[in-house]
């Protein structure tokens, strides 16, 4: 097939923080772009979107209508609410097919798919999750009042958080199981930032819609806790990017140069599906700058 005969010129999979500013980009460049979104980004479960200025607080339902507005001035953009279930390459062409059945072609591809989390298996987690139950204290800390329960698989790792909430001037419950022996520099530490040890596995969130009011641990004991951070397993949202050929770091992230190119020449990747940084404003940033990155490359395919 003549690589000028395909319908679009970039296909974005994921419409996201990032997949969207990318579009933004290459609509701005008039390139034809077609922005496939399954409408499931991370972030659903929260009520608001912070540390975002221009939009600070906005919730991810307005954030995503604002996406649409921003995007509706450029008439070379088109969104899609459909899924890319499968991708293939042929005379330098990718084609992808939806799961509403549809297929389009494209010259280049970049995968904005982001990431889904994988949460511990305790009953109320789910419902608290984005709400009460937290992972990042620079998106959600501000906010918070009271006691929070910091539950991560080590001490290290939980007395760094700890540290970062510190200047929030929260009661600190650290959840640990078994009793750990703390080392000299640990047991300062947990001194300093006056956090309470507790020796317990948690069993259950109690919760009201999603307000977290206490965690019941395995040995029958309750705490009441206002708020509760965990460390959050994410995994790839999609698995097209390593159906496609894309390999993957070994955080689990699609492995990018510095021109966001993944490991399959044609195939980009932006936001949080490759990046350790998990912000809407990087996630923004970097489809911004996997955009331009793709449209250098565009430019240099015409020009040979
Ligand atoms: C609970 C929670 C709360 C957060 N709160 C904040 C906050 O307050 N402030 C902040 O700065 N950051 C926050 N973050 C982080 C922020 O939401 C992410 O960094 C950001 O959403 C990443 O944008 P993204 O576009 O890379 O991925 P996402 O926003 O996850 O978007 C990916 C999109 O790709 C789509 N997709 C996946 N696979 C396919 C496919 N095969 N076909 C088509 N579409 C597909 C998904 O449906 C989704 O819409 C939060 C994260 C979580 C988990």
């Amino acid at each position: 097939m003549d690589a000028h005969k395909a319908q679009y010129e970039v296909i974005i999979i994921g419409g996201g923080f990032a997949g969207a500013s990318a579009a933004l980009t290459l609509g701005r460049l008039k390139r034809s772009v077609l922005m496939l979104d399954s409408g499931s980004p991370c972030n659903r479960y929260s009520d608001a979107v912070h540390n975002l200025l221009l939009s600070e607080g906005v919730s991810p339902n307005d954030a995503k209508d604002g996406f649409k507005k921003s995007l509706s001035g450029y008439p070379t953009v088109t969104c899609r609410e459909d899924a890319a279930a499968s991708l293939e390459r042929g005379d330098g062409i990718w084609t992808i097919a939806t799961a509403s059945g549809a297929a389009f072609t494209a010259l280049r591809v970049l995968f904005c798919t982001g990431l889904a989390d994988r949460l511990p298996p305790v009953p109320g987690m789910e419902a608290c999750w984005g709400k009460t139950v937290l992972h990042c204290p620079y998106c959600h800390g501000y906010e918070m009042r009271g006691t929070v329960g910091i539950a991560t698989s080590s001490v290290d790792e939980s007395l760094a958080l700890a540290s970062v909430l510190h200047s929030l001037g929260l009661k600190m419950v650290l959840f640990t199981a078994p009793a750990p022996e703390l080392t000299e520099s640990q047991a300062r530490l947990v001194n300093k930032l006056g956090v309470l040890l507790t020796e317990g596995t948690l069993a259950a969130l109690h919760h009201d819609h999603g307000k977290l009011r206490a965690v019941l641990l395995a040995d029958g004991r309750q705490a009441a806790l206002d708020y509760l951070y965990i460390g959050s397993v994410a995994v790839q949202h999609s698995d097209l990017p390593v159906r496609a050929g894309c390999e993957l770091t070994d955080r689990n992230l699609i492995r990018i140069n510095d021109f966001h190119e993944t490991s399959v020449p044609g195939i980009f990747a932006a936001g949080d599906c490759c990046s350790t940084i998990r912000y809407a404003s990087a996630a923004m940033a970097s489809g911004n700058i996997a955009a331009s990155f793709i449209h250098q490359d565009l430019c240099r395919s015409f020009a040979t």
